[in-house]
């Protein structure tokens, strides 16, 4: 089944999980053997894995989103940037998604290489998403298109002007055939409610999926928010403070606190809540428990 699809089945919320590629062969084992076992006990719709700057883990990707569609038999997408790549290379990686039988795509720019704020091109190769999404539709067969997912932020890309420059640059993503937005990680949920007014203004008709990430550890959520931008409310900031280096205290707040977010989502008719899982799974079963889903 393709992204879309899912929301049109009438079932709402859509859940999705999303996993990263582990460097070791260890992790690898940690993933087909615990990992996705109890992931897949809450019956989600579809699992991404994303894509790294290495050529090492982006094999890994292809090989753990096979893993979860034809070992677990549940839908899996793999991200894709436009890091490093020349439109050859784009090209050969979108035949090998396709031989694996893969049909939704993530799909992105990148990030800047560490200690840069820039992002280069690639020789022959893409600037902005929007061009990535554009050339996969040129590209593929009618008969067979990928699902494709494009990245919103609710509270601004880092690098962008102002917020309406950022929505009207998410236009061209979905206008160039990105069918479903899936949102950078919030705690705010006003943020996200006031992010899908604005696309809604611009005219985006896409899902706004609520990217939501369960804080397990105050120095996680310090590093993660410095690289995204995504703010701290600062009742929630006070709580981690207090939890300092105890983790334990701080994976307390931070499943609290996802349950409380999803809980107003879907109260409030989100169409889908795409859970950044972290490769880890009780905090998981904690959550889909407390919510029901
Ligand atoms: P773009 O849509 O290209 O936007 C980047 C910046 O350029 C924005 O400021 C935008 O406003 C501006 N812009 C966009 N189009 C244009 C244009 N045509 N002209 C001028 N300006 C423009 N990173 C990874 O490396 N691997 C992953 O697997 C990965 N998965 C992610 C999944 C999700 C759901 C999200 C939200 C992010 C993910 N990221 C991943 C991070 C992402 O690569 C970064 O946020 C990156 O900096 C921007 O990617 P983008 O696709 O949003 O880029």
């Amino acid at each position: 089944m393709r992204f879309i699809d899912f929301f049109h089945t009438g079932e709402k919320p859509v859940v999705s999980f999303e996993l990263f590629p582990p460097k070791t062969d260890l992790g690898m084992r940690t993933i087909r053997e615990r990992l996705l076992p109890n992931l897949v006990k809450h019956s989600p719709s579809y699992i991404t894995v994303t894509f790294g700057a290495m050529g090492s883990t982006q094999s890994k990707t292809l090989e753990i989103a096979s893993m979860v569609k034809h070992e677990f038999g549940i839908e899996s997408a793999c991200h894709f940037t436009c890091v490093r790549s020349s439109r050859s290379a784009i090209d050969e990686t979108l035949s090998q998604f396709r031989d694996a039988g893969i049909t939704n795509i993530v799909a992105l720019r990148g990030d800047p290489p560490k200690g840069s704020d820039t992002f280069v091109a690639p020789s022959d190769g893409f600037a902005h998403a929007n061009e990535l999404v554009a050339h996969i539709r040129a590209t593929e067969p009618s008969l067979a298109p990928f699902g494709l997912a494009v990245a919103g932020y609710p509270e601004k890309h880092i690098e962008a002007a102002d917020m309406d420059t950022d929505i009207a640059n998410l236009k061209r993503k979905v206008d160039a055939g990105g069918e479903v937005i899936i949102t950078q990680l919030f705690y705010d949920n006003a943020a996200y409610f006031r992010f899908v007014e604005k696309v809604r203004k611009a005219g985006i008709k896409a899902p706004v999926v609520a990217g939501l990430m369960p804080i397990l550890s105050s120095g996680q959520i310090k590093r993660i928010t410095s690289m995204c931008g995504a703010s701290i409310p600062p009742d929630l900031e006070t709580k981690l403070r207090t939890a300092g280096d105890d983790d334990d205290l701080a994976e307390k707040i931070g499943i609290d606190q996802c349950i409380a977010q999803a809980t107003e989502l879907l109260e409030k008719g989100v169409p889908g809540i795409h859970f950044y899982v972290l490769n880890k799974h009780t905090h998981m079963a904690e959550i889909m428990d407390a919510l029901s889903l």
